[in-house]
């Protein structure tokens, strides 16, 4: 038989993101997409880094700025494909 306690734990909850570019907070009960969407940045330069060795590097950004920033080299698959031939009816 097993035997319970009720225990307390204590935990983080995410309560806002600023952005390292526009300097914008965002919270998750009010923007619930965008910090959804943020680019977080978090990784160690190895040898020869251009970040330097060992350097840790952090940056968190907001879709805004990242669309801004990267927007046009980006690639996006989710848009429905009209030349598609497949169709069976066919
Ligand atoms: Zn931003």
């Amino acid at each position: 038989m097993k035997k319970y306690i009720k225990k307390t734990i204590e935990t983080e909850v995410l309560e806002s993101i600023v952005c390292d570019c526009c300097k914008k907070e965002f919270s998750p009960k009010q923007d619930w997409i965008k910090t959804q969407e943020f680019l977080h940045i978090n990784f160690t330069g190895g040898w020869e880094s251009v970040f330097g060795d060992g350097n840790s590097v952090e940056c968190d950004i907001c879709p805004d700025c990242l669309n801004d920033l990267l927007g046009k080299y980006m690639r996006f698959n989710n848009e429905v494909d009209d030349t598609d031939d497949t169709d069976e009816d066919e």
